[in-house]
C-alpha cells in the first residue's frame, strides 16, 4: 500500500524502490506493467528511428533496427514485421533504366451521388476524377504489378546556378518505379459542392484525416475518402509500396487559398491565423513523406496569358502559397499545356526557381535540358479508364470502373 500512496503522491522512481514491501503477487503485476511500458516504449522508439533510416535509404540499418522487435514477438506484431520483410526486400537495389511512369489524379469522388446528380457538372467530373473504390483498386494493381512510389527528386540534380543534371537511378531489384501527383487538392468550391471532401484535419492520434460539412451543419471526419489518408494506409499495410517513405506531389494553386484555407484572403482579420493552421497541415503531409508543386496561382491556359500576367501569377503563388507549403522546384502546368522553352514565360518560370516541368501525355516521358527537366504525367481519370488504349498497360481497367459512375 505503501508504494500505491507514494507514487499518487507524484515520485514513481520512489515508490519502484519500496516494491520490495509488497507481496509478491502485487509485485509481479507491478513489475510486468513495467516490462509493459518499457517495451512499449523501445518499440515505438525502434519504429521510428527505422523510419527515419528509411527516409535516407538505410534499409539494411532500418531492418537491424527491427529485428530485435520480430523476435521478441514471434508473429504478434504483424506491423512490426511487415516493415521489418519490407527493408530486407528493398535493401538490394539496382540501376533502373527503363522508363519512370508518372501518373496524376484529381481529388477523389467522395460521395459520388453529389457527383453523379445528372447537374451540368456531372460530365465532368465521370471524365476527370476516379472514386474511392476506383481509387483503393488502381493502388492494389500498381502494388501487384511490382511498381514503388518514388520521390520525383531521385530524378534530376540541379545546382544553385540552375544547371540540372541526371543522376543515376537506383531502385530497389525487380520494382518499377512510380511517381505519383494530385493536381488541385485545393479543396475548389465546386468540388465541395460536387462530392469531394471539404479539408484535411489532424485527429488525436495526429494522423491526417478530411473533414465534410453536411447540409444539416454537421462535420464528419474520415480516414477513407480521400488519396492522402488512404494512401497512409496502403503503405502502412505494404510498406514495400513506398521507397525512402516517398508519398506523392501536391499540385497546389492559389486562388481559392491553400490546401482548403482561404491564403489567399490576405485582407482577412484572421489571415495569420489561417496561414498558421494550413501551414500545420503542410508540415505534417511534408513530415509524411509528401512534396509540393506549383501548379499556378489561377488555373488558366498559359497560352491565353500575356507575360505580364504569368508574371504576376506566378509571383502571386510565391507570395501566398510558398510560405505555407515552403520552396519547389516543381511546375506543373495547368491543363496540362507546355510552354515552349524559348517563351519569356518559360523563362520567368525558370528565374523564379522552377526546374522541374510536368504536362500531360499517354505515354511516359522524361527529357534532360541543360537547365530543366520536362517529365510527363498520365492521367488517371473517367477518360483514361474508359479507354481502351490509355493506361491498359498498366492497369486492369475493367476491374476498376465504378458501378456509380453514370452509364453510357
Ligand atoms: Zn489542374
Amino acid at each position: 500500500m505503501e508504494a500505491v500512496r507514494l507514487s499518487a503522491s507524484g515520485d514513481p522512481e520512489d515508490a519502484v524502490l519500496r516494491l520490495d514491501s509488497l507481496d509478491s503477487q502485487s509485485q509481479t503485476a507491478v513489475l510486468r506493467a513495467l516490462r509493459g511500458r518499457l517495451y512499449g516504449d523501445y518499440r515505438s522508439d525502434a519504429i521510428s528511428k527505422a523510419g527515419e533510416m528509411i527516409r535516407n535509404y538505410d534499409y539494411e540499418g532500418a531492418a537491424n533496427m527491427l529485428a530485435p522487435l520480430v523476435e521478441l514477438q514471434s508473429g504478434a506484431d504483424p506491423e512490426a514485421e511487415r516493415l521489418f520483410s519490407a527493408c530486407r526486400a528493398l535493401s538490394d537495389t539496382e540501376v533502373f533504366k527503363g522508363p519512370v511512369e508518372h501518373i496524376f489524379f484529381h481529388p477523389l469522388i467522395a460521395y459520388p451521388e453529389l457527383a453523379f446528380d445528372g447537374d451540368s457538372m456531372q460530365k465532368g467530373f465521370d471524365d476527370y476524377f476516379v472514386t474511392v473504390p476506383e481509387f483503393k483498386e488502381i493502388l492494389n494493381e500498381l502494388y501487384q504489378r511490382g511498381y514503388i512510389l518514388i520521390d520525383i527528386r531521385l530524378l534530376y540534380k540541379a545546382d544553385e546556378n540552375g544547371a540540372v543534371t541526371k543522376p543515376e537511378l537506383k531502385i530497389p531489384k525487380g520494382k518499377k518505379p512510380l511517381v505519383l501527383s494530385i493536381d488541385d487538392l485545393n479543396f475548389y468550391r465546386y468540388m465541395k459542392k460536387n462530392g469531394m471532401a471539404h479539408g484535411f484535419a489532424i485527429d488525436g492520434e495526429g494522423k491526417i484525416v478530411t473533414f465534410t460539412d453536411r447540409p444539416d451543419g454537421t462535420r464528419t471526419y474520415s480516414d477513407d475518402n480521400e488519396i492522402v489518408p488512404i494512401l497512409e494506409r496502403f503503405v502502412s499495410e505494404h510498406p514495400d509500396f513506398s521507397y525512402g517513405g516517398a508519398r506523392g506531389i501536391i499540385a497546389s494553386t492559389g486562388y481559392e487559398g491553400t490546401l482548403g484555407f482561404r491564403t489567399d484572403e490576405t485582407d482577412a482579420p484572421d489571415y495569420l491565423e489561417t496561414c498558421a493552421e494550413a501551414k500545420k497541415i503542410a508540415d505534417k503531409l511534408k513530415e509524411m513523406g509528401w512534396i509540393f508543386a506549383c501548379h499556378s496561382y489561377g488555373h488558366n491556359s498559359p497560352s491565353k496569358r500575356t507575360v505580364e500576367q504569368m508574371k504576376k501569377d506566378c509571383d502571386r503563388w510565391i507570395e501566398e502559397a510558398r510560405p505555407i507549403l515552403g520552396f519547389t522546384d516543381i511546375y506543373i502546368y495547368p491543363f496540362g499545356e507546355l510552354i515552349k522553352d524559348s517563351d519569356p514565360k518559360f523563362q520567368y518560370l525558370q528565374e523564379r526557381g522552377y526546374r522541374m516541368f510536368c504536362g500531360v501525355q499517354k505515354t511516359p516521358y522524361l527529357r534532360y535540358h541543360p537547365d530543366y527537366v520536362l517529365q510527363q504525367r498520365r492521367n488517371i481519370d473517367g477518360i483514361a479508364l474508359k479507354s481502351s488504349d490509355r493506361i491498359t498497360d498498366m492497369l486492369d481497367v475493367s476491374k476498376i470502373i465504378d458501378p456509380k459512375r453514370p452509364k453510357g
